[in-house]
């Protein structure tokens, strides 16, 4: 062989029988065949062998298989991120004609492409109240096809009747998707629950550090797995093992952070509610949360993110001077990573209400609690006394 060819051998040289504890990173598009009569392109790549890297490699399929056994799933589809696993559940479940069901409180993104993407498409999606509860039946038309929860929602934080919602849907035959991000998958158990499809932005908190962007979408029974298949296919929505192998290692970390996490936002969350200058928290293991009794019920923990509100003798102006004289807490969207976060949410659309431009929502990280309250006691100080309110 001429040494230009040897260059281009494949073939192994080393030994293959290393004994790691972290899973290899295999990179690869093409996948070799035995033979002619070998050769396929299959997405189930699981049941009948690997085909094309598009479809995931083994670090993919790895990361899908834990995924789907912490859930309780039959399969879990790995995407590149939570807007795409959004993405996907919609495209697999409504074509032109359809009618779809959203929360309000949905996150922004999966609103809009409500709006945009699917109504150019022919989709219907209308909103709804996400306390609705039962009275989600009278929304439900011959021609709906998917009811999406998300719980709590986002920046508001409401919590769904879920399994109330899931018996209206499935008396109807409708599909319900959870994005349960929030819960990382775990905090509240989707499947038990009734629902068809849950999602997660693995970006919060199975990465956990603020350095990927990964999705992943969860079925439970095969017709689910067979609708979703398909349009993963031929979305294309490959990932990369680099990530992959990332989120694979958050996972080894989950437990012990949002253990930490729960406690520390607790405290914060707790803080916040006794201020004088804060008038309500949302927070969803405080009664003040809207729907907290469904998490009482149904959930087996809390997370890192939650919002609270200014009362109205603080000015919008104030409340985001307070946010920029924070220290410690950093100005950013995204969370459940180790990082303390805070951001203002000056126009939300949450019909009937009006949040004033004085709603906040913090993501507590992994910093010392006293710190943490220390950076928020003196950012409100500051800002109040200089400015003269309270
Ligand atoms: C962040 C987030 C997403 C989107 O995830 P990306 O990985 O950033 O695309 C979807 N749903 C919820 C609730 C989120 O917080």
């Amino acid at each position: 062989m001429d040494w230009r060819t040897k260059l281009l051998n494949p073939a192994p040289r080393a030994r293959r029988d290393y004994k790691s504890l972290a899973t290899p990173v295999y990179r690869g598009s093409t996948v070799v065949f035995d033979n002619q009569g070998a050769v396929s392109d299959d997405w189930q790549q699981a049941e009948n062998g690997y085909t094309y890297g598009l479809y995931g490699t083994p670090t993919t399929l790895e990361l899908a298989a834990r995924i789907a056994d912490l859930e309780n799933a039959r399969h879990t589809f790995i995407v590149p991120g939570g807007q795409a696993a959004i993405a996907l559940v919609y495209l697999a479940f409504c074509k032109a004609g359809s009618h779809a069901l959203i929360p309000v409180s949905a996150y922004g993104p999966n609103r809009e492409m409500a709006d945009g993407l699917l109504r150019g498409f022919g989709v219907t999606v209308e909103p709804y109240d996400p306390l609705i509860g039962g009275g989600i039946r009278d929304l439900i038309k011959d021609n709906t096809t998917l009811i999406w929860c998300e719980s709590p929602g986002s920046v508001t934080m409401e919590v769904q009747d879920i399994p109330t919602i899931v018996e209206a849907a499935h008396e109807s035959g409708v599909a319900v998707a959870l994005d349960n991000t929030y819960a990382a998958g775990v905090l509240f158990d989707a499947f038990a629950h009734g629902v068809d499809v849950s999602m997660q932005a693995l970006t919060k908190y199975v990465g956990g550090h603020s350095d990927i962007l990964l999705g992943s979408v969860s079925v439970r029974d095969e017709a689910a797995y067979q609708t979703l298949g398909p349009i993963y296919r031929q979305l294309g929505l490959a990932v990369s093992p680099d990530d992959c192998s990332l989120a694979l290692r958050g996972l080894q970390t989950l437990a012990v952070r949002l253990d930490q996490l729960e406690k520390s936002t607790l405290t914060v969350a707790n803080w916040l509610a006794e201020h004088p200058s804060i008038e309500t928290v949302f927070h969803p293991a405080l009664a003040s949360c809207p729907g907290h009794d469904s998490w009482k019920r149904d959930f087996t923990g809390s997370a890192s993110v939650f919002s609270f509100m200014f009362k109205d003798d603080v000015s919008p102006a104030q409340v985001e001077a307070i946010i920029n004289s924070l220290k410690i807490f950093r100005i950013g969207l995204s969370w459940g990573g180790v990082t303390s976060l805070a951001v203002v949410y000056p126009d939300l659309d949450r019909p009937g209400k009006d949040y004033g431009g004085r709603l906040v929502r913090l993501n507590v990280g992994l910093e010392q609690e006293s710190d943490l309250i220390g950076d928020l006691q003196d950012a409100i100080t500051d800002v109040l006394d200089q400015t003269g309110a309270n």
